[in-house]
């Protein structure tokens, strides 16, 4: 069921699909992005000999502040983040595999697919090489090519556009977190917003960045057939 706060999908137009990474890609009710968290709060523990609550507690305040912790431990504690982000990013993946409608689906697409991920391009390539679709994606714009900006900042939606070639006015983008989706439609970019919870109450229901809502990547493309 494709859920809409506004008006039926046109994709007449549509030749470039951004696809943020963590809990897009895969559904957000997976394992995969819990293993990622929990290594951070074991980074933070370990690094700064705290205890987990209190580690638990710098890893939040520094993602309110800073947008991702590796960015908040670059700027707070001037730590190259190199070490942090592939320690987070050592997950397991066994429960990762190859899934027929995703791969056919990304392959009936036209147009140029890329990765939009806070996370990095080593990341993105383990997950898209497990579910076996890494043939599909063109590009992977990551948080080192941001020159650890996270998304939502603004600067750096113009350069993942430029690096990419895609044009704004002909492109959608599908993203988990809503306030990433605000950038991208203030550039032109058609939004869809995957709100596994699909609670009808939150105020972003209505919020008018998000032209779209699905449950998640799979029930969005079923919702176009
Ligand atoms: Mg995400």
């Amino acid at each position: 069921m494709l859920l809409s706060p506004r008006s039926t999908l046109d994709l007449n137009h549509i030749t470039g699909w951004i696809f943020d990474l963590d809990n897009t890609i895969y559904p957000a009710e997976s394992g995969l992005f819990p293993q990622v968290a929990e290594r951070m709060t074991h980074y933070l523990e370990a690094t700064f000999n705290l205890t987990r609550d209190d580690a638990f507690a710098m890893r939040r305040d520094l993602f309110e502040r800073f947008g991702t912790t590796g960015r908040g431990l670059m700027e707070e504690h001037g730590m190259d983040p190199a070490e942090f982000l592939s320690f987070v990013h050592d997950i397991d993946l066994s429960e990762v595999v190859y899934d027929e409608e995703l791969d056919s689906t990304l392959g009936n697409l036209p147009g140029k697919k890329v990765i939009f991920t806070n996370g990095t391009t080593e990341h993105a390539r383990r997950i898209l090489e497990a579910y076996r679709i890494d043939h599909h994606f063109e590009y992977c714009y990551d948080i080192i090519e941001a020159d650890h900006r996270p998304k939502p900042e603004a600067a750096i939606y113009d350069d993942m556009l430029a690096r990419t070639g895609i044009d704004a006015s002909q492109a959608v983008m599908l993203e988990d977190m809503q306030v990433n989706l605000k950038p991208a439609h203030d550039r032109g970019i058609t939004t869809i917003w995957l709100d596994h919870e699909l609670d009808w109450a939150k105020s972003g229901m209505t919020a008018p960045h998000i032209d779209y809502i699905a449950r998640d990547l799979k029930s969005f493309f079923r919702s176009l057939r």
